[in-house]
């Protein structure tokens, strides 16, 4: 196999590009935006968490779900009108529920082996994206959550990471600007944020620097193999083309589904749309009342992330409603009166909405591998965590398109080839 088409120029396909064409294959990107990373991979909440490995599959967010469910500024909100794709997902996510612990550890695991990946390559290829290495804080209100958090962090050390429990003096001292009364919390030192749109874009222009084609403004609407070959078919402002390839790697986000249904497999990746506010930090007085770790309050489902001096992101909810972009005040609102809750010394005066859709599997695990033809590939499903995951899959796609080994890759447990 030499040449190699990939569908979708968010973190996902650019990671994997960039992998591939490191291995020595001729890549072509295809994305239906005029630019890479202008969907979802545009401005998340900037973690590169593995203290967020937690898988949902937990018992309590059903519980917490059906108590949200009609509560319009609630963390989660499920649109009751029913789908086969809903229902189907949430099927399958109450049956992923025995391995809640397992997809956990293999979670944590992931996301600690791709930050060598992601550092390595933003230093090789001149990157700036806002990187910042301060550590991750987890607040808690109450004893519960804390609790909680407990039992998980014995899961994060499975899967080998290192966080510690802190007082609220601690987490002062840790964080001096955010306000408020907490029970405690959990401070993870190795994890750091960063401008998820930038890297893209710098890894992008790295790609098309080792010779992959970026073929911007194409939407692929036909996508087939017989398993030697594999076809593109785009259609783009100045007409339809039809491309063939060796093979061919499927990483578009809410759109993988689709596109692997044409290829005969089943990637049951689910929309859930997520918000983000970008503060516009314009004064000194802002500047320095904004935190600099990030944080992630888990009762709120909040992640913050302070992007070079001037920007403050904070970002989370999550919502089941299908292929909607739509971004409505009553959720935004939320977001905002909790950066005047925990730092009111921050103006918002100047705040820039933004809504996202997750590509989730019901198991909250991605798909990286093979599908039912020899030449086809996936890395896509990535849910709340593809910033955080996408070096180290991508790498994981590349061996395993470089091993071509009959029968798919499973190189961890619970990253299933897709088939
Ligand atoms: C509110 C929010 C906060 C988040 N916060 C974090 C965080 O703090 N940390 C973290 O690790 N993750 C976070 N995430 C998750 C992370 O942003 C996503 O997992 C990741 O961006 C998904 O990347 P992707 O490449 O799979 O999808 P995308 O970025 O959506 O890329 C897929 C691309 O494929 C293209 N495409 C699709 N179909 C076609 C087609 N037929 N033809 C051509 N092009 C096509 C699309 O245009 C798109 O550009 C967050 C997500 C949201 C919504």
């Amino acid at each position: 196999m030499k040449t190699l088409a990939v569908i979708g120029g968010g973190i996902t396909g650019v990671t994997t590009a960039y992998a591939l064409a490191k291995r020595g294959y001729a890549v072509t990107l295809f994305e239906r935006h005029r630019y890479a990373a202008m969907d979802t991979s545009f401005a998340n909440g900037g973690q590169l968490s593995a203290s967020n490995a937690e898988t949902w599959t937990h018992p309590s967010t059903l519980l917490k779900g059906l108590k949200w469910m009609l509560k319009s500024d609630a963390p989660l909100l499920v649109n009751p009108k029913p789908s086969w794709h809903k229902m189907s997902w949430f099927a399958a996510f109450i049956a992923s529920i025995p391995k809640y612990r397992e997809n956990t550890i293999e979670t944590a695991r992931l996301a600690i082996a791709a930050r060598e990946h992601l550092f390595a390559w933003a230093a090789a290829e001149g990157i700036d994206f806002d990187h910042r290495r301060e550590g991750t804080l987890h607040i808690y209100r109450d004893k519960k959550g804390f609790d909680h958090a407990g039992e998980v962090s014995k899961l994060l050390a499975a899967g080998g990471l290192a966080r510690q429990a802190v007082t609220p003096a601690e987490m002062k001292a840790i964080e001096p600007t955010l306000a408020g009364t907490y029970y405690g919390g959990y401070y993870t030192e190795s994890d750091s944020t960063g401008d998820i749109h930038k890297f893209t874009q710098g890894l992008a222009a790295a790609c098309e620097r080792l010779g992959v084609r970026c073929l911007y403004g194409q939407d692929v609407w036909s996508v087939r193999s017989d398993g030697r070959e594999a076809r593109v078919a785009v259609a783009a402002a100045d007409g339809s083309e039809v491309y063939a390839f060796d093979g061919v790697v499927v990483c578009a986000g809410v759109g993988s589904r689709a596109l692997a249904a044409q290829l005969g497999d089943r990637v049951n990746v689910y929309p859930v749309k997520g918000y983000s506010i970008t503060v516009n930090l314009l004064d000194a007085t802002s500047q320095q009342a904004a935190p600099t770790v990030s944080l992630l309050d888990d009762e709120t489902k909040l992640v913050t992330s302070r992007l070079g001096v001037d920007r403050f992101r904070v970002a989370g909810t999550a919502e089941f409603n299908g292929v909607n972009r739509d971004i409505r005040a009553d959720r935004i609102r939320p977001l905002v009166d909790w950066v005047n809750q925990c730092f009111p010394g921050v103006s918002t005066r100047q705040v820039v909405p933004w809504a996202g859709l997750r590509p989730m599997m019901p198991d909250m695990m991605p798909r990286v591998g093979r599908g039912r033809r020899a030449n086809v590939f996936y890395n896509t499903g990535h849910g709340h965590l593809g910033w955080t995951l996408s070096a180290a899959t991508a790498e994981l796609l590349g061996e395993c398109v470089a091993r071509h080994a009959p029968g798919g890759l499973r190189p961890l447990s619970g990253i299933a080839a897709a088939a």
